[in-house]
């Protein structure tokens, strides 16, 4: 079993394990645990030559008595869709099958300056546009607590990697909740940072006005180091942020005693699955025993939020996604006798999936002439009018906390042929992300049939320090706390 991020780092730096051996056990698990047809199927890639040279680099910085990083030896899954210098990177797509960048996203370069030792890379949606993880073109991750049910996504792989514990933490990408409902459906911990607060240079973009890189990991504070290490201003991504990053893991153990929180009416209405609202009110509950206040709020521009995020997040896909042309990167395909728009076409029509092609052709069309100020124009007035309700709610509270995610992890197979229904699992994460706001999902107890529940925490710009900091006062009691899927124990 592998531990949580500070454990593991704080051993290694003390010389009572060596990186080499957590990372041969991390790549012992994922052979049991990944492969075959019967395997989780988080991992796309493991490049094991990699993994342990790197471990030994580490081992020989100690040996030389050079000071070790905050990450020393922790086995860190980076998803599919962050590029990593020599190795294979597809963003879950066929498109990009075999594609190795020639360089590392900033993230990765950042845990990489920490001695994090990178085990592969993670399944996912095909650029990160899905729920489940079902539209991996390499088919999708399981979700551990029970495999026939989705893990949730995009970010799907990296969840399961650490809530089956071949990882202490991975890295995700949340555009419209990614992070935090994979996070709720494998009782894992997920943080979806500030929007700028986390380098974008190296992600292969979705939605680029909200595309966020954040952890997953097996504890609070282990997703606080890494949201430390990943976190502040990159001259590589213009709209980084240059506030200063406070030390994310000093706020786990900090007091709540007096924080006013915010339960927002509008979530806790139809749909809510009846067993996740009774989990997250007893969360909320505990909360208040930490010494928090608790009141009702109105975001009242919420029901607007999943129709507004899919004009803008499919706007931007069609724009973003029209590099992959066969030219440069990836998949070519030449019909024979065909011009070079032939070639565009092939390449595309067999290098997309269905859901790519699908938000393709809607975001051409919200943006094209005739139709653009009607869609376009005004998703953008009405993202506007969902901020000014969170700017309205922190007027009088200090975060707003729901559930994660309307239901527990769904089954594979079980909204595949309907996108609409797939899109409405995105209910409640995706207005904090129209807002650019930071977000934490946290484990609460389970349902009776075994499932994980996440608790959201969404905190004002920037303040991911509060919301760490009632994640760990909530973790600290809750009955997940460090819940392992029975087939990982
Ligand atoms: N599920 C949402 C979508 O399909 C969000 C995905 C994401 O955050 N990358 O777009």
């Amino acid at each position: 079993m592998i531990g949580h991020v500070a454990e593991i780092a704080e051993r290694v730096r003390a010389g009572e394990t060596r990186a080499e051996d957590v990372a041969r056990a991390a790549l012992a698990r994922i052979d049991a645990l990944d492969g075959g047809e019967h395997g989780l199927h988080a991992f796309l890639a493991v490049p094991r030559e990699k993994v342990l040279e790197a471990a030994r680099a580490v081992d020989a910085k100690r040996a030389a008595g050079t000071p070790l990083g905050r990450l020393a030896g922790v086995p860190i899954a980076i998803k599919d869709a962050l590029c990593t210098r020599g190795v294979v990177t597809t963003s879950g797509s066929r498109i990009l099958e075999g594609w190795v960048p020639p360089y590392d996203a900033t993230v990765v370069a950042r845990l990489a300056s920490e001695d994090a030792i990178a085990i592969g890379k993670t399944n996912m949606d095909e650029f990160a546009m899905g729920s489940s993880n079902e539209n991996s073109a390499y088919g999708a991750a399981k979700n551990p607590w029970d495999t026939s049910r989705a893990p949730g996504g995009s970010s799907g792989g990296s969840a399961v990697a650490v809530a089956a514990r071949m990882a202490s933490a991975a890295l995700g990408s949340d555009t419209g909740g990614s992070i935090r409902q994979p996070a709720a459906f494998t009782g894992t911990v997920g943080v979806k940072p500030t929007y700028g607060r986390v380098s974008r240079y190296g992600l292969i973009a979705f939605a680029s006005s909200l595309d966020q890189v954040g952890p997953f990991a097996t504890d609070v504070r282990g997703a606080a180091r890494v949201l430390s290490i990943i976190a502040g201003r990159d001259e590589r991504d213009a709209t980084s942020r240059g506030a200063s990053v406070p030390d994310f893991e000093a706020a786990c153990g900090a007091s709540v005693q007096g924080l006013r929180l915010g339960v927002p009416e509008e979530y806790f209405q139809e749909g809510l699955d009846p067993e996740v609202a009774a989990s997250v009110r007893a969360a909320i509950d505990g909360l208040k025993d930490a010494g928090c206040t608790v009141r009702p709020v109105k975001l009242p521009h919420t029901r607007f939020a999943v129709a507004t995020y899919y004009v803008i997040a499919t706007a931007e896909a069609s724009s973003n996604l029209a590099r992959f042309d066969g030219v440069r990167y990836g998949l070519r395909v030449e019909p024979t006798g065909g011009d070079l728009r032939a070639m565009y076409g092939a390449t595309r029509d067999q290098g997309f999936g269905r859901e790519v092609k699908r938000r393709i052709l809607l975001g051409t069309f919200v943006l094209s002439a005739g139709y653009y100020d009607a869609y376009y124009g005004r998703a953008l007035k009405v993202r506007t009018l969902i901020a000014r309700d969170f700017d309205a709610a922190f007027g009088e509270v200090d975060a707003i906390v729901s559930p994660t995610a309307p239901t527990p992890a769904f089954a594979l197979g079980e909204k595949t042929g309907d996108p609409l229904s797939m899109y409405l699992s995105d209910v409640y994460t995706l207005p904090a992300s129209l807002a650019g706001l930071p977000a934490v999902s946290v484990p609460c107890a389970p349902t009776k049939a075994g499932l994980p529940v996440g608790l959201q925490i969404v905190t004002p710009a920037l303040d991911e320090a509060r919301g760490v900091a009632l994640a760990a006062a909530w973790e600290a009691r809750s009955p997940a706390r460090d819940a392992v899927p029975p087939l990982a124990r």
